[in-house]
């Protein structure tokens, strides 16, 4: 990787508001730093917005949306898919904004641009088919026709563990739809969506559609939009903490929601497992994004009879991983996105170990610039460790051991999240009880990767309402009307 790219990339990034068709600083001239986690250096000063600028953004979100919703859907499908085209024409600049910005190696990034370009292909062939019907009442005396409509105004508000994907999962079916939008982006990573929103408006997206107001004080500035019935729909993902604030806030004007929210997924591995598939499952499922994912493996759960083995192999190939800044090749592992995320971790690892459980590999935290933690595997981890209940959002993996599938699946499912869950088996039947007995929204048979735009992604329990990607993605956005018709025989 040549440095010297780094300067150029950040030079042609917009760094202001996008209000309206039209690039801008906020509304009282201020702007925060975006910091590298890996050097702890600030990469770019961006336009802080106020509650103001908040307000701007959704009139001009509402003004663009009857036109924009009367659009053919064959022409919002062909902006998707020419925003499809030019996302992978420039994915090793977005990987490299996202690396610099968030941390993650330069791989991962190239692999996070093709699975958030794959939600612009997916939805541009899912916009041409939203369907109805119509058909008669059961008594003939009538006739019911059921067609969608897009729900009007949206904001989004996305995380910085994925700065480009938890974006266009959101965009991608709004366009679909028909819907215009307010983007709220992380603090931590705006400079990805910024610069999306500069390829969506050379894509020839209207003016209004898509608006984007990075700020530092986000509960400022999303408040009073939630709190506008010109709004008719917020998505969010983030953390469960501030979803349930949201949630609350959305009540009151029965706004409708779609919440991303946290997890704990289970990794179960039973004995008759392939276990090189198992390991190397459990190294994607906990590893991806330095474990700084809601769908990373939190507890590895092991039949007892292979957990020995299992741990030993885990640990050899974390130790062997390479930490390091994103950008540099052959880097496995990057930083942690921020200091106190890196404190909660090792919190999490000194309280498991109080209790009694053993460090395999790992464990303490490197010394120098940039946020960065080892990978590490805990064994004979108790029942009572904060960091079987908590999300760990780092390269930890803590192992439990299980006698029997009864007691397997109790553990997994001890918990208020039920977003990812992972199992290893070769055992085909076992897999499909799994599949009914795992309370989870999405569940990997021995796969440690499951995200795919095709499928719908979300969760049951604490872990959030509503699904992205897949057929169901569209609907987030989609009003149901009803018509009654009068029997046309006898009118
Ligand atoms: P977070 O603190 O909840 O932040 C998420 C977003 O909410 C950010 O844009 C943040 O803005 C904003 N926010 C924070 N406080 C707010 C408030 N009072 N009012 C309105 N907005 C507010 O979560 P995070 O730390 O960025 O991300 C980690 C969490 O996201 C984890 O729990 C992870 O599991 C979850 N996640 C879930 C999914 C999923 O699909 N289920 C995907 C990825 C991540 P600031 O950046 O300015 O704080
Ligand atoms: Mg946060």
């Amino acid at each position: 990787m040549s440095t010297d790219r780094e300067p150029q990339l950040l030079a042609t990034v917009r760094t202001d508001l996008y209000i309206a068709g039209e690039w801008r600083g906020a509304g009282s001239g201020a702007t925060f730093g975006v910091e590298d986690p890996a050097t702890e250096r600030v990469l770019a000063q961006v336009a802080d917005a106020t509650p103001e600028d908040g307000a701007a953004a959704l009139d001009a979100a509402q003004r663009a949306q009857e036109a924009w919703g009367r659009t053919p859907p064959r022409e919002r499908g062909e902006l998707l898919r020419l925003a499809y085209q030019r996302t992978m024409e420039r994915a090793d600049d977005f990987a490299l904004l996202m690396s610099l910005e968030m941390g993650k190696p330069l791989a991962e990034a190239l692999g996070e641009v093709r699975y958030a370009a794959e939600f612009l292909r997916w939805f541009s062939e899912e916009a041409v088919r939203i369907d109805g019907r119509y058909v008669s009442a059961p008594d003939g005396r009538s006739r019911l026709l059921v067609h969608h409509r897009p729900v009007g105004p949206c904001l989004f508000v996305t995380p910085w563990n994925f700065p480009l994907a938890m974006v266009t999962r959101k965009v991608a079916p709004a366009i679909a739809a028909g819907c215009t939008m307010v983007i709220k982006p992380p603090a931590l990573t705006p400079l990805s969506t910024l610069f999306f929103a500069q390829l969506l408006e050379e894509c020839g997206l209207p003016a209004g559609v898509l608006n984007v107001v990075p700020t530092s004080r986000a509960g400022s500035v999303v408040g009073p939009l939630v709190a506008d019935p010109r709004l008719r729909k917020l998505s969010f993902t983030g953390s469960t903490e501030v979803g349930r604030r949201l949630l609350r806030d959305a009540a009151d004007q029965v706004l409708r929601t779609s919440m991303e929210l946290g997890g704990n997924a289970p990794l179960l591995v039973f004995e008759d497992a392939d276990l090189d598939v198992a390991v190397e499952g459990a190294l994607a499922a906990k590893l991806r994004n330095m474990g700084q994912a809601c769908t990373a493996a939190n507890r590895l759960l092991v039949q007892s009879t292979v957990a020995e083995e299992f741990a030993d192999r885990l640990a050899r190939r974390m130790a062997a991983l390479r930490t390091g800044r994103g950008t540099e090749s052959g880097v496995d592992i990057g930083p942690l996105i921020d200091e106190p995320s890196r404190k909660k971790v090792q919190e999490l690892v000194d309280d498991a170990v109080e209790r009694g459980a053993r460090v395999l590999t790992g464990g303490s935290p490197q010394d120098g610039a940039g946020h960065f933690y080892p990978p590490t595997v805990l064994v004979d981890v108790p029942a009572d460790a904060r960091i079987l209940a908590e999300e760990i959002f780092g390269p930890v993996a803590p192992i439990v051991t299980f006698a029997d599938e009864a007691e397997g699946v109790a553990l997994a499912n001890a918990t208020e999240y039920g977003l990812a869950a992972y199992a290893f088996t070769r055992d085909g039947a076992r897999q499909l009880r799994l599949a009914e007995t795992v309370d989870a929204g999405m569940l990997g048979i021995n796969l440690g990767v499951i995200s795919n735009a095709a499928a719908p992604f979300g969760g049951i329990k604490q872990s959030g309402l509503g699904r992205e990607g897949g057929a169901e993605g569209i609907h987030e956005y989609l009003d149901v009307r009803y018509v009654g018709i009068a029997d046309p025989f006898s009118a």
